[in-house]
């Protein structure tokens, strides 16, 4: 293979090498340049001499200042860039460039289970949700005989998932934070995958009382005749009691849930949260990129786009903040950014402490060059609307649900948004999975794709290596989300059932 680099924007004055092996010194390109070192792949090479200060730019914007002189040829290693400080969050452009709307696709459809509530599921499954740790071991050991006894008798649901968590007692939970992880362990419950109305399985004597976690109005889920879909362990005679309670409750709800059929359902009805994992230089130049053209195809469909990862946005917000479709949503966006900013500072940390031993590995230097990567998902289109964590989404178009750059933490919150078909990106690799929601995974590298050919549905390393074209690849990423939401198509994850654990968001004290 000829020596390859990628160079994204017009003023950079870097771009990284293509080659999966890297490339040694001395290795040439067709317009001239040579390397003066070896440099890994997905690094990256100087395109010219660059001084001791100067700005070092990719994506056309500033990543960081060389710490010393950089010669044209040379590895812009991760140590040669200081950190720029982040876009001051006073003084940003607020809904001054929002995009024209993107003309509509009409007409397109997936195969889901409406709800009463007009979400619809793209799975159908039964979930037990909790209201404190105390419960987790037992509803686990019910959902594993509902498994066994009773699921093979409902064909038309496709899982039972316990919706277990470490939160529910012990906490402060009239302190402000507690309201983010309440409302998320809602909100998972009415994820429109859970068919709108979940089981809970209450201790007694914990602080979250289902009455809390369901507050009138509406209140508790019930069954036809008025009784609340709750089971309370401390009114049981003993453990097999126990059991024997959650599962008479398991096999109403599957008797219901069996009832349903997938109808053809308008794309509006697809909740889409896209996340990366696990980034390399590359996934903004190829998994992002396509993740957001297919980002602007569900939109003009109709669809909801959650983007999230607030430490993954921050040092790219002044390229949101002019696409708010106005001012108020440009504010929600600046006060997200703020309070994770304080929430840092709380934890004497900054956004520096975002990137990883593995993301530094593949080339990315800092938070600013991730940053610029990562918010490649989010298109093009208008910013139409901005969550706080935990808080379900109804705004349709792309809306950033604020959620911490963790991918476990960051897929939970997108499920109590209404997600209900994931999109992960990722450069070095990771298997990981959602029970809630079937999970699309994109590769940056193709020899990602090819070392985990049993993992990664699509490989968006095809980008780099000139066989397709960012366009190429997210026609390609829609088309299996409808396939994938459709139920004719499981992804990697799905088959081998690799579920992460629901991990919440508790921004509140423990006592
Ligand atoms: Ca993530």
């Amino acid at each position: 293979m000829r020596p390859l680099y990628v160079r994204v924007h017009a003023r950079d004055n870097v771009a990284i090498i293509v080659n999966p092996e890297g490339l040694p010194a001395g290795s040439a390109f067709a317009d001239g340049l040579t390397l003066a070192e070896f440099i890994p792949q997905a690094h990256k090479v100087a395109l010219e001499d660059i001084g001791a200060g100067d700005p070092v730019i990719r994506y056309g914007e500033i990543i960081g200042r060389a710490t010393r002189a950089i010669p044209r040829g040379s590895w812009v290693r991760e140590e040669l860039l200081s950190l720029p400080s982040a876009p001051a969050l006073n003084q940003l452009p607020r809904a001054t460039a929002v995009p024209p709307a993107l003309p509509p696709i009409e007409n397109i459809t997936f195969d889901g289970y409406p709800n009463p509530d007009g979400t619809a599921g793209t799975r159908n499954i039964l979930g037990i949700t909790t209201t404190v740790q105390c419960v987790a071991p037992t509803v686990d050991y019910a959902v594993q005989r509902i498994k066994a006894e009773l699921l093979p008798h409902y064909p038309n649901v496709d899982d039972v998932v316990a919706i277990t968590h470490t939160y529910g007692c012990g906490v402060a939970i009239q302190a402000p934070g507690a309201a983010v992880p309440i409302r998320t362990i809602r909100n998972l419950a009415l994820n429109p995958n859970l068919g709108e109305s979940p089981l809970i399985v209450s201790l007694g004597c914990e602080k979250l009382q289902p009455a809390r976690l369901f507050p009138q109005p509406p209140g508790l889920p019930v069954l036809p005749n008025d009784e609340p879909f709750v089971v309370r362990l401390q009114d049981q005679h003993g453990f097999q009691d126990m059991i024997v309670a959650i599962l008479r409750f398991a096999e109403k709800r599957l008797e219901e849930l069996n009832r349903r059929r997938r109808v053809p359902c308008p794309a509006s009805q697809l909740t889409v949260g896209l996340q990366c994992g696990g980034s390399d230089a590359f996934s903004g130049v190829t998994a992002n990129p396509a993740v957001g053209h297919a980002a602007d195809l569900l939109v003009r469909a109709g669809a909801t786009v959650l983007f999230s990862e607030v430490t993954e946005v921050r040092d790219a917000v002044h390229l949101l903040t002019p696409r708010a479709v106005n001012e108020e949503v440009a504010l929600a966006l600046i006060h997200e950014m703020a309070w994770y900013d304080e929430y840092l500072e709380r934890g004497s940390a900054d956004r520096s402490a975002n990137p990883t031993p593995g993301n530094k590995r593949g080339g990315l230097a800092n938070i600013v060059e991730k940053a610029l990567g990562s918010v490649a998902k989010a298109g093009t289109s208008p910013l139409m609307g901005v969550s706080a964590p935990g808080e379900r989404v109804t705004t349709k178009g792309l809306v950033f649900a604020a959620t911490p750059a963790s991918d476990f933490i960051c897929g939970t919150l997108q499920l109590a948004a209404g997600m209900n078909l994931h999109v992960f990106t990722t450069g070095e690799g990771t298997p990981y999975g959602l029970a809630m929601a079937p999970v699309i995974k994109v590769s940056s590298r193709t020899a990602l794709a090819e070392r985990w050919p049993d993992l990664i549905d699509v490989d968006a390393g095809r980008i780099a290596m000139g066989q397709a074209t960012i366009q190429d690849i997210g026609q390609e990423i829609f088309h299996l989300i409808l396939e994938v939401a459709s139920g004719r198509r499981k992804t990697w994850a799905e088959t081998w059932k690799l579920h992460n654990a629901p991990a919440l968001f508790n921004p509140g004290p423990v006592t």
